[in-house]
């Protein structure tokens, strides 16, 4: 876990400044476009890590959070894009405890039945045990881990092996300050840690190395990757493995939603937070940026950082930048209050479908993933479905027998991994003007945003001519979540 920076360390890199943002002593002013996991991860870890002037956040839509987001339907709340954290994602693990926030984990006795469905029947079910008795939990709970193993064998173990390999190299990312370095680039921040190698491969590529059978790469894999990323094994092998690694036990999210992480850090950061204000235009003119809003405002910062995946979006650079080409994969997330329709997957009964649908690679599949959010009762539940492309009323008419409310929404959720992949520069223009989401070609979560963040916010410092910090650098103001800064999509 990241430890609080020693006097000295920071010392050290107040002498190896590279870049003086100015020669007046005044501490830089720093904008970040985006107040999703990343923006506000830059803020808090450039208020912990030195005495940095104001901190504006532009942030285009109403609320904050970005990609961390809730929907209400029916009275209850979801989340609608990132839902799940790993036991082991510690900035986030530190977030929600400094802020307070309740965790909401996995509970272990709670079993979520999954059905591998490739279009005209499932390849693979687990049994369903919702059974008062624990006995009986344990017994069924017992026979599915046998079906498990009946099915996929030994590839199962070599499977997590190659997980945890992944996810203790990952690791070295909380070491102390002192004893790891700050990154220029995400190539030598996945070289430090070894886990480079692993972004020029595919995660097919890596599986059968690791010895994996060609039918659990097929099913389960797949359906991991479907769910995660909406891709297929041909995803990169770092992003599968942390695709996989969210396929674990032990998951969490903060009770209420995952956003709540972004709207306290921003509080928590004496940030100027300027909502509904989207930055058409960053321009650098006579040593510091232009930054200018759609609605004609404009704003002067010595350090601009950009918070947010630039591939869809229109901002206007002056001077321009280059970053390698980089398509989103889009997830289409409908969510559906009323009941599934049994005849669909060829069954009489509601109670014979899976609660987690997965499915498998193939053209004819209309939609990655369907599962139970909530069972309101035997006839009404909530449902969320993950698509590549949008579900048609017709074909979810075909799904669900019965429909009293839907909600689209339309993500652009990830990029669209390949290997080998180009990372595009965590300094965009060579003076201040920096890109946290370069890291989201290594992977694309919550926790990798603000891994991702800190190592901008010690770039920042280590490169211009901000104070070191007080030992403990007391900027908080309130754990309390501002509720002005959400509501649901
Ligand atoms: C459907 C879905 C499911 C997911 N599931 C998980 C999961 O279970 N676990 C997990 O860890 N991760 C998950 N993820 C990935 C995770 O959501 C992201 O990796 C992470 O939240 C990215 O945070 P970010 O701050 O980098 O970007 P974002 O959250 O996208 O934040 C960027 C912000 O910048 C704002 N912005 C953009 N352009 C401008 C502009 N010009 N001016 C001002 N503001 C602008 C946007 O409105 C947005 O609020 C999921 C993503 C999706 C879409």
């Amino acid at each position: 876990m990241a430890a609080a920076p020693s006097v000295l360390y920071l010392l050290i890199l107040f002498t190896i400044i590279s870049a003086p943002l100015s020669s007046s002593s005044t501490p830089p002013t720093t904008c970040i476009i985006g107040s999703g996991m990343a923006g506000a991860s830059v803020a808090h870890f450039l208020r912990k890590y030195s005495h940095t002037g104001p901190i504006h956040i532009f942030e285009r839509n109403d609320v904050v959070g970005g990609r961390m987001a809730t929907v209400t339907i029916g009275g209850n709340t979801f989340e609608a894009g990132a839902s799940i954290l790993h036991p082991k994602n510690y900035h986030a693990v530190n977030f929600s405890k400094m802020l307070n926030l309740k965790v909401k984990s996995d509970d272990p006795d709670e079993s979520v039945s999954l059905g591998i469905w490739n279009g005209s029947e499932f390849v693979f079910k687990t049994i369903e045990y919702d059974s008062r008795f624990s006995w009986i939990r344990s017994i069924l709970g017992f026979v599915n881990s046998v079906r498990m193993l009946v099915r996929y064998g030994v590839s199962l173990f070599k499977m997590s092996r190659f997980v945890e390999v992944t996810v203790d190299s990952f690791l070295k990312y909380y070491q102390t300050l002192e004893s790891r370095p700050v990154f220029g680039t995400v190539e030598e921040m996945l070289k430090w840690v070894g886990l480079y190698n692993l972004t020029t491969r595919t995660l097919n590529e890596e599986l059968i190395d690791a010895g994996l059978s060609s039918i659990l790469i097929k099913e389960l894999a797949t359906v991991i990757t479907r769910i995660n990323y909406g891709q297929s094994v041909s995803i990169s092998g770092l992003a599968g493995a942390v695709s996989l690694a969210g396929s674990g036990g032990g998951l969490w999210a903060i009770e209420g939603g995952n956003w709540q992480m972004a709207a306290g850090l921003i509080n928590h950061s004496d940030v100027a937070l300027h909502m509904s204000e989207e930055i058409k235009s960053i321009s650098y003119v006579g040593g510091a940026y232009e930054l200018n809003s759609r609605k004609g405002n404009s704003y002067k910062c010595d350090v601009t950082v950009v918070a947010t995946p630039l591939d869809e979006l229109h901002i206007s650079f002056n001077p321009k930048i280059s970053i390698p080409d980089r398509k989103l994969q889009h997830t289409h997330a409908t969510f559906i209050r009323g009941l599934w329709n049994p005849a669909y997957f060829g069954f009489n009964h509601v109670s014979d479908i899976p609660e987690l649908v997965g499915t498998i690679e193939s053209s004819d599949l209309p939609f990655t993933c369907i599962s139970i959010l909530k069972k309101h009762s035997e006839k009404d539940m909530t449902y969320k479905m993950f698509s590549r492309q949008a579900m048609t009323d017709v074909l979810l008419d075909q799904i669900f027998s019965v429909r009293n409310k839907t909600i689209r929404i339309d993500w652009g959720a990830y990029p669209l991994y390949h290997s080998p992949e180009q990372f595009a520069p965590f300094i965009l223009d060579g003076i201040h003007l920096y890109y946290v989401n370069a890291f989201e070609n290594a992977a694309s979560t919550m926790e990798t945003s603000a891994v991702a963040a800190e190592n901008i916010a010690r770039l920042i410092i280590s490169r211009s001519s901000i104070e070191p910090p007080s030992i403990s650098s007391n900027y908080a103001t309130s754990a309390s979540i501002r509720s002005d800064l959400h509501s649901d999509l």
